[in-house]
């Protein structure tokens, strides 16, 4: 059966301008398959200019790839009907970082999730749209008397990003793209809004693809984890695997740069890049000019991805005598993914 939402060899090239021949390759060559069941969690994770916000305009079909394809129940998204479209937008919903820049101050919060239900036309009555908003709003702990007629700026930054995780799931969703959708919010209601994500990934079975910056939410959120740099792969697996013991050199600076709650434990220093590093080409490994590992053959030819524990591959060749695999076989070291 066709995976439910998949990047099949995605890759997406912005050009410099008008008078410009520089182009940037903000995603290269990715694959990628979210299954319908079961049910997942899986977090993108990197840096600014990896390529995971990019990841999610081509995933939520809000930007076309320049090669590959991004297909929904096995189609290429260019070529579904306007029926399949409508049914797309509205089975994938998406979370962005910012939930003020989606209210108008002039109405109240109510105005959010009364559209959709337009839209879709998924009430017949009044009080049946009522109902349905009352709905959504317990499911992810608010009191709809508390939130239903206030004006946005009445809401904490949490409670709007609550809001709108309960228009997602108005919409009965089979998949959620929530894309930074805490780096805005206060550390105090974070762990809020990651519970109710998983709790609304396990209660109804809405799989998500959580894109952040953020390592830490990411391994209390995920199951598995992609982690990307300059618009490719660096390692891919189980998160417990990936962050608990990272192979790729960018993955253990990320690792070693997370703040540690023990104050007498000194933030890891990053070592030095390798003087090799200088002589990186188009060609080279992606990470080679920040690698303090990096060899002759990182600047000759990237390295592909190397399959070094069943739920974990790294694009390393510090790892090279482990068995390389083709960049659209990532799923198969997620853990809780039936094997091909
Ligand atoms: Fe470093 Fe080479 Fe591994 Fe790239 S392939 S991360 S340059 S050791």
């Amino acid at each position: 059966m066709a995976p439910l939402l998949e990047a099949r060899n995605v890759s997406k090239v912005f050009s410099g301008g008008l008078f410009s021949r520089a182009q940037n390759i903000a995603l290269d060559d990715f694959s990628f398959a979210l299954e319908d069941a079961p049910p997942s969690i899986t977090a993108v994770v990197g840096e600014s200019g990896s390529g995971k916000t990019t990841l999610a305009r081509l995933l939520l079909g809000l930007a076309a790839p320049t090669s590959g394809s991004v297909r929904y129940n096995g189609k290429d998204l260019r070529k579904h009907s306007r029926a399949e479209w409508r049914t797309f937008i509205r089975e994938v919903q998406v979370i962005f970082q910012d939930p003020y820049e989606v209210y108008n101050p002039f109405y109240t919060v109510d105005h959010v999730l009364k559209e959709p239900i337009r839209k879709f036309a998924l009430a017949g009555t009044k009080a049946q749209g009522r109902a349905l908003m009352e709905e959504a709003l317990t499911a992810v702990g608010l009191r709809p008397e508390e939130t239903l007629g206030r004006h946005p700026h009445q809401l904490s930054g949490g409670q709007r990003q609550r809001i709108m995780v309960a228009r997602a799931l108005l919409l009965k969703p089979r998949v959620i793209i929530a894309d930074e959708p805490v780096s805005m919010v206060d550390a105090s209601l974070r762990a809020t809004i990651l519970n109710n994500l998983r709790q609304i990934n396990r209660q109804f079975g809405i799989s998500i693809l959580y894109i952040t910056h953020d390592l830490t939410t990411a391994y209390q959120l995920s199951e598995n984890i992609i982690v990307l740099y300059r618009g490719g792969v660096a390692e891919v697996g189980s998160v417990e695997r990936v962050v608990q013991h990272p192979q790729h050199p960018y993955t253990r600076l990320l690792v070693g740069s997370v703040p540690l709650p023990d104050p007498r434990r000194p933030w890891e220093a990053a070592p030095a890049p390798s003087a090799l590093g200088r002589e990186m080409t188009a060609a080279s490994c992606r990470f080679a000019d920040r690698c303090p590992s990096a060899m002759p053959v990182c600047i000759e030819v990237r390295p592909p991805l190397y399959q070094t524990n069943p739920d974990r591959a790294a694009a390393c060749y510090l790892y090279d005598d482990a068995p390389a695999m083709a960049t659209g076989d990532i799923n198969q070291v997620f853990v809780g993914e039936a094997a091909d």
